[in-house]
């Protein structure tokens, strides 16, 4: 299924030209009966439910979850103790119906006004536990102004229970109901409903897990590699490079990692000579050390064309795994899985923009030897961000590794 929101309408980092986020720039208050409604219910669990935009009978009455799609999020919550009512605030991506046709979409400068005018503000005044985002608007509502990649559409997203680190709460989203209730699709998104909310309910007395600042090492002599085996069974190991694929001869290893534990990492720039590289040369050859890779073809071709040797010890792909445990489409990239997984959102912000070649051949060079040749603080925002990369790698498979051992029973 093709993304709602296309990669070229969510990454763009500045407002639209000319467009400002307030009401009078929305201007969906001026047909609606109920205009710019107001959160409903008593919060009494901490939850917040973000649902797409009232429907025309909403806005006659004045009052959220009055028809069918209500009655599912109703039972819903109530199967897992939940009264929707008391134990939450309600409130929509925009909060004056939009009137739309049946086939027609909801703007999203919209969704972006009334984020700025009421969903943000009322996050940030009542501090929820646990969000839970009803279909693809209320997600973009609630994370679009920081999720700068594909965002794509609910598909992608639902059944993640999101440590939000920004937020400080657990972001879950799922379907919206009024799009069960249009009847349009099978019985088993129903179930998956209820399993999402259920879920997502189980979340909210679990306190977000905490987040750990690594040690970055960053080091020049590389001996100290020699002595990995004594200290680690596993490690990530993650490169930047001037492109995608290594076998243009101007293309080159800048820099490389290694985490060695959940907290630990060291990071260089690759040095000029081999007497200088070899400690790395030996623990990519290591296979008593296990390595860990996000997308490890792209290592491992590398590690051959430029370094001429043949990594052992290869233990787990990031990517791999996260297709082996999800099998949608836009789920395994290290970015998302970091963002699902520990909350963190667009680590690599600074440096991404000068990893895009020019043009889509792979053999074409970035600019980021440029961006790092330009300033001894551009050069620490790449290793920096190089030695979050094998963090991220590391503590994923221990999380994936721990996923897959129990979903395999014993016979
Ligand atoms: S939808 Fe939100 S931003 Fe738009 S007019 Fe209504 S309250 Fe204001």
């Amino acid at each position: 299924m093709s993304g709602f929101f296309s990669k070229k309408e969510t990454e763009s980092k500045t407002r639209p030209e000319g467009k400002k986020y307030s009401c009078t720039a929305c201007g969906l208050f001026k047909d609606a009966e109920t205009p710019k409604m107001q959160i409903q219910g008593k919060f009494r669990s901490q939850i917040l439910v973000i649902g797409d935009f009232p429907n025309s009978k909403e806005d006659a009455a004045g009052k959220l979850w009055i028809d069918h799609k209500g009655d599912i999020l109703k039972s819903t919550l109530q199967e897992c103790g939940i009264n929707l009512y008391k134990d939450c605030y309600s409130l929509n991506s925009v909060n004056c119906t939009p009137h739309l046709g049946l086939s027609e979409k909801l703007d999203k400068h919209k969704i972006a006004c009334c984020r700025k005018v009421i969903v943000s503000k009322v996050i940030e005044q009542y501090k929820p536990k646990l969000i839970i985002t009803l279909g693809t608007y209320a997600l973009y509502s609630v994370i679009g102004n920081r999720w700068k990649k594909d965002f794509d559409d609910i598909y992608k997203w639902r059944g993640f229970t999101i440590p939000d680190r920004d937020l400080n709460c657990w972001i879950c989203p799922t379907f919206s109901p009024a799009w069960i209730s249009s009847g349009n699709e099978n019985q088993d998104f129903e179930l998956i409903f209820k399993q999402d909310i259920k879920r997502a309910v189980d979340k909210l007395f679990q306190p977000l897990p905490p987040l750990h600042i690594p040690r970055i090492n960053v080091i020049e002599d590389l001996s100290i590699i020699d002595k990995f085996e004594t200290i680690t069974e596993m490690a990530a190991f993650d490169y930047e490079a001037t492109g995608l694929k290594p076998y243009n001869k101007k293309q080159e290893i800048l820099t490389a990692s290694i985490a060695v534990s959940i907290d630990n990492v060291f990071v260089f720039k690759m040095p000029k000579t081999e007497e200088q590289l070899l400690p790395f040369i030996n623990f990519l050859k290591n296979k008593n050390i296990k390595k860990v890779a996000a997308n490890m073809k792209y290592e491992d071709t590398w590690s051959k064309v430029k370094l001429k040797t043949t990594v052992r010890g290869w233990i787990h792909d990031t990517m791999l795994a996260a297709h082996q445990l999800d099998n949608r489409p836009g789920v395994t990239g290290l970015k998302f899985q970091v963002y699902v997984n520990f909350g963190v959102v667009d680590y690599d912000e600074e440096v991404a923009p000068h990893l895009k070649a020019p043009d889509d051949n792979p053999n074409s060079l970035n600019k980021l030897k440029e961006f790092m040749e330009s300033s001894p603080e551009n050069e620490n925002k790449v290793l920096t961000y190089n030695a979050w990369d094998s963090i991220w790698e590391y503590r994923l498979a221990l999380v994936q590794m721990e996923t897959i051992n129990n979903s395999i029973k014993p016979f």
